[in-house]
């Protein structure tokens, strides 16, 4: 399958504020940073979730938080953002409001059921895994994780910015880790 560019990634976002009266985070380096990672999560998952949120990689426990999730324009009339700061209201835009923590609106129930899901998926995947009979192959996956808030993202590069509590790429530690799974 086709991977979707960078640029599509951002000309969908633009477009889609533009739709809604919205603007972009006016700081270059902190939108790249997003962009990128919403490009990162349509690679893994073949549908763009939230860069700021831990996907479950099952759509149907995802939906709510596919970007635009179900919660941005809520947040947005509320904080002047979205919860990642990738959309953001006039006022944030020209300065006039400084851009404050902006709390988790996704309920954590839909969070626990997603996790639910997916660690039943992977139980299962497990459990093949054990029967010897089911031919294996493994891979090495690499991921991100900063130091001072504890975001993980699993991407190539470290984001240059963390999308969670805005630490520079410095503060992000490598972790590998070898998955074992039913081929
Ligand atoms: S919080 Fe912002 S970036 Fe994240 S999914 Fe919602 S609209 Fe997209």
């Amino acid at each position: 399958m086709t991977k979707i560019s960078i640029d599509e990634v951002r000309e969908r976002a633009e477009i889609d504020a533009k739709r809604n009266g919205y603007y972009l985070n006016p700081d270059p380096e902190f939108l790249s940073s997003l962009l990128e990672g919403l490009k990162q999560n349509e690679d893994r998952y073949n549908y763009p979730s939230c860069p700021c949120r831990l996907a479950s990689g099952l759509i149907e426990f995802d939906r709510d938080i596919i970007c635009p999730c179900d919660y941005r324009d809520a947040d947005v009339m509320e904080f002047g953002s979205c919860y990642c700061a990738l959309y953001v209201d006039e006022k944030v835009r020209r300065g006039d409001v400084k851009l404050g923590q902006v709390p988790e609106r996704r309920p954590l129930e839909k969070q626990a059921k997603a996790f639910t899901a997916k660690s039943d998926k992977d139980q299962k995947i497990k459990t093949e895994i054990n029967d010897q009979s089911v031919p294996r192959t493994e891979t090495e996956l690499e991921l991100w994780y900063c130091k001072q808030c504890g975001y993980v993202a699993f991407r190539e590069e470290a984001p240059l910015i963390c999308p969670i509590c805005k630490a520079k790429k410095e503060m992000f530690a490598k972790i590998k880790t070898t998955v074992s799974y039913a081929k």
